[in-house]
């Protein structure tokens, strides 16, 4: 299923839920983490309803990689210059809530609320 009515991310996509983008293309969305653990917090996600790392396919490999690459992009393009912190949880005991494939992307002066 390339789109799940049910998800939030999906919905997200769609423009159903607001959400505050700082990055769109044909295959990506990020966007600003409504609950931020550190100064910036993005979630990189792919247009593409994946529910989690569990569920990747050699096909997906492309789309992971560009993932990777937008995530030191955005923290350049957002001011962060000391580091960041890349996060993905897969599954129950991963700590995963929203079962759309997510990369949490953390940066900013420390110390952070969580992480
Ligand atoms: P997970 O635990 O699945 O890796 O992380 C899910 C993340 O999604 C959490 O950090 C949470 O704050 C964020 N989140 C949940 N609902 C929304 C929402 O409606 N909008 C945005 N922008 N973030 C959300
Ligand atoms: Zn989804």
């Amino acid at each position: 299923m390339s789109h799940d009515p049910n998800c939030l991310f999906c919905k997200i996509v769609a423009g159903q839920i607001p959400s505050r983008k700082v990055y769109e293309d044909d295959q990506l969305l990020a966007f600003h983490d409504i609950h931020p653990w550190a100064p910036v917090h993005v979630l990189i996600i792919p247009k593409l309803h994946i529910a989690s790392m569990a569920e990747l396919e050699d096909t997906h490999a492309g789309l992971m990689g560009q993932m990777a690459v937008l995530a030191p992009r955005l923290m350049r393009e957002l001011g962060v210059t000391n580091g960041f912190r890349t996060v993905i949880n897969t599954g129950q005991d991963g700590g995963q809530e929203v079962y759309h494939l997510h990369m949490h992307v953390m940066g900013g002066p420390r110390p952070w609320a969580k992480g």
